[in-house]
């Protein structure tokens, strides 16, 4: 038996086929095309779980059931609302088990990723995992004991709007001072610009050709290493505020590990070096092997379409009883 997972975003929609060990035989990625119709996306969803199933040179009659990550708070099969995607109160499943005649399984495109790294990335053989994505905004899940924890209601996974400087900038929620408004990579390359526009001299406008548009969350970083004093005050800015958002979430869950996942986590020790040196300084553990690792992710962008697979086969499993 296969697994189809899906990875629902506001710009594209990636998806692959896994086999049962999480292994996958074939992936795809097509654009979401904003603004349309959530009938629409889901019509493209199911045309692309039909041709990967066909590249791959197996029958869409062998796939156990298919697994949708899709942005926003995720309850009983309907999104109940995802902004990007203009989405309110849709059923997800089922208009595309509608469509496609198979099980569909929806969940948070946050806990989709955790899990993917969870069972086959950085997480795996472990029982605990809190994942942490860095990208336009800043999304996240929570495994614990081996299952998703996605609160009560299924909104847990809003990390980003964790408040870090009570006083601080003011955020599209209405509150001041959240997590995304310091560390996602929009956060990241707006105060890149900043840093910019205030020194004429940097290193940074060398190395994005000197357009602003072609600043991305590289730009500091890469500066900073060659000893650019103005990308090394971003990166410092940056570093500390993530600290603190990482400490309040370790210090919340104690996860065996908290892995970093977006673009950003390429980075590697750049950014886990002094996280685990800032976590371990606030942590009352003194037993280093009893003490959250903070890794970056190990699957880049497919995490969450493994994750989405992972979890249909889970779910499609326990539901028939095998
Ligand atoms: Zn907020």
């Amino acid at each position: 038996m296969y697994y189809i997972g899906i990875d629902l975003g506001g710009t594209t929609i990636g998806g692959a086929l896994a086999d049962e060990s999480g292994t996958l035989l074939e992936t795809k990625l097509i654009p979401t095309n904003m603004p349309r119709p959530a009938e629409a996306i889901c019509a493209d969803i199911a045309a692309l779980c039909i041709s990967i199933c066909s590249s791959a040179g197996i029958s869409f009659d062998e796939v156990g059931a298919v697994g949708v990550g899709s942005p926003g708070v995720i309850h009983d099969g309907i999104v109940e609302r995802a902004t990007h995607l203009q989405f309110e109160n849709v059923p997800l499943a089922g208009i595309l088990e509608g469509m496609l005649h198979k099980k569909i399984y929806l969940l948070n495109d946050g806990n989709a990723a955790a899990y993917g790294e969870f069972v086959a990335g950085a997480g795996k053989g472990l029982t605990s995992l809190l994942m942490l994505t860095i990208g336009t905004g800043i999304g996240g899940g929570m495994i614990i004991d081996g299952k998703i924890y996605s609160g009560f209601n299924g909104a847990s996974a809003e990390m980003g709007h964790l408040v870090i400087d009570a006083s601080g900038r003011p955020c599209r929620c209405g509150k001041r001072g959240c997590f995304e408004r310091y560390c996602s990579a929009g956060a990241l390359i707006d105060d890149t610009k900043t840093a910019m526009r205030e020194n004429p001299e940097s290193l940074m406008w060398e190395l994005c050709g000197g357009d602003l548009d072609a600043v991305d969350g590289h730009t500091p970083f890469d500066a900073a290493e060659k000893g650019d004093p103005a990308a090394a005050n971003v990166v410092d800015n940056f570093m500390k505020y993530l600290s603190i958002g990482v400490s309040n979430l370790v210090s919340l869950m104690q996860p065996q590990v908290l892995c970093i996942g977006g673009g950003i986590s390429a980075r590697g020790d750049a950014i886990t070096i002094p996280l685990n040196r800032y976590v371990t300084a606030q942590s009352y553990i003194h037993d280093a092997d009893r003490r959250t690792k903070i890794l970056a992710g190990k699957l880049a962008n497919l995490a969450g379409v493994i994750g989405a697979a992972m979890y249909a086969k889970e779910e499609f499993l326990a539901e028939s009883g095998s």
